[in-house]
């Protein structure tokens, strides 16, 4: 099972239970470090999905190394090699 990629494929705002995908989210991305190279994370999009409690999280990706995913609840950063289209 995978819970990473829950991305829409079609379709704006009709299924609410599902995600959503901005890149301009209310609360504004956090400025973010890459934890393997310490260079500044460029901000890619939120995610964010759900049933109450909402959760979100904030695609960045490292130009030397990947793609991060932050997950606003835990606060933690991750290295996801799937970022779902937006
Ligand atoms: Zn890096």
């Amino acid at each position: 099972m995978s819970e990473d990629a829950p991305a829409p494929r079609k379709g704006r705002g009709r299924l609410m239970r599902s995600t959503t995908v901005t890149r301009n989210p209310e609360v504004p991305a956090p400025a973010l470090r890459c934890p393997v190279c310490d260079r500044p994370l460029k901000y890619l999009h939120t995610v964010l999905g759900g049933v109450k409690p909402i959760e979100r999280w904030d695609y960045f990706q490292c130009v030397l190394c990947g793609f991060y995913r932050y997950r606003s609840r835990t606060r933690s950063l991750r290295v996801t090699g799937l970022v779902p289209g937006v």
